[in-house]
């Protein structure tokens, strides 16, 4: 028996059969459609099972690796070793208690923002277009149109690799551009606490209707991306500097500079990671060549070559 087989049997006994698949390519589970196998993907549902997977996976020495809904990350061609665990459709449950909403890790952005302006609450209308899970977007403190999740979150339930459950918030959180103190403990987020403002339902979904038309417009979502490819480099946007350097429509592969937005590598069809990855480095090269600015990647990437 391999210890995908011998995992898979434990985790029978406090998991339903389709919250884990072996052997799960992860171009089916990230919005780049990119990405080798991971060798078991879970999907928990409550946090007692993250503590349960956390505690199998470190008795076994095995790495775990989080997932929110795949929009953020480029997965290599290899796959990734040991256990995937994936935070989306399970885990999802958004409620209101006043002015505050309190939302499972899995639960997308998107969905709690419409639940948001449902109830009259304002603050989250920016997140409208962000194809997220709200752990994934306060991993990454998301942001757009002058909002950012750090505006909003008032408490987060995490769990420790250590299987403690810890609730953080304020300057604990340490979110900051594109950053949160999550990308250095590891913790699984579980469970968003987010503090918003009573507001008018039309103004809130006319703030929203007008975000998704600048984006329907400006990104190229008819192809499958990670979105901004780049983080933005201070005093620049990533995506004028590569339009002004003249790489739009530049193709390595299957990956290829957006035609629409420059900040966007695509995947214009069959790419592979690799392509992805050259691309990414002959951007910066040639951005550096023209304007003396380093790019790093806002994209994580994860997973064996
Ligand atoms: C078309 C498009 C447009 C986009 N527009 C924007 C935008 O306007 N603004 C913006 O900020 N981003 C944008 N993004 C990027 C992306 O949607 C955000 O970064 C989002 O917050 C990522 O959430 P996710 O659940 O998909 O995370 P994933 O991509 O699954 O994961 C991202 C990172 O978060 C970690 N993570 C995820 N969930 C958890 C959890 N529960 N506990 C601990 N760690 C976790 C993962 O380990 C990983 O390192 C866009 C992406 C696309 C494809």
């Amino acid at each position: 028996m391999s210890w995908q087989e011998e995992l898979a049997a434990e985790l029978k006994t406090f998991l339903r059969a389709e919250q884990f698949i072996l052997n799960a390519p992860m171009s089916e589970h990230t919005t780049f459609k990119i990405g080798g196998a991971a060798d078991l993907l879970i999907f928990p549902s409550t946090t007692d099972e993250v503590i349960s997977i956390f505690k199998l996976t470190s008795e076994r020495g095995l790495d775990c690796t989080i997932l929110g809904n795949g929009s953020n990350v480029l997965v290599l061609d290899g796959g990734i070793r040991g256990v995937v665990m994936k935070f989306n459709g399970e885990f999802s449950t958004i409620k209101r208690d006043g002015r505050r909403l309190i939302a499972g890790a899995g639960a997308k952005l998107k969905d709690v923002s419409e639940f948001a302006a449902d109830n009259g609450l304002s603050g989250l209308e920016f997140a409208i277009g962000i194809p997220g899970s709200i752990g994934g977007a306060i991993f990454m403190n998301a942001g757009a149109y002058g909002g950012e999740m750090k505006n909003v979150v008032s408490v987060v339930r995490a769990v420790s690799r250590d299987g403690r459950m810890v609730e953080l918030r304020g300057n604990e959180l340490d979110l900051g551009y594109r950053r949160s103190v999550f990308q250095s403990n590891g913790h699984a987020i579980c469970e968003v606490e987010l503090e918003l403002d009573e507001g008018d339902v039309a103004l809130i979904r006319s703030a929203m209707d007008d975000f998704t038309q600048r984006r329907q417009s400006k990104q190229p979502l008819e192809y499958p991306s990670a979105g901004s490819t780049f983080k933005r480099p201070k005093g620049h946007f990533a995506g004028t500097l590569i339009d002004q350097t003249g790489l739009k429509g530049l193709r390595v592969g299957g990956a290829m500079v957006s035609e629409k937005h420059a900040g966007f590598v695509v995947n214009a069809g069959g790419a592979t990671a690799a392509d992805v990855l050259k691309l990414i480095e002959e951007v910066k090269r040639r951005v550096f060549e023209t304007y003396a600015v380093k790019l790093s990647p806002e994209v994580r990437i994860i997973g064996e070559e």
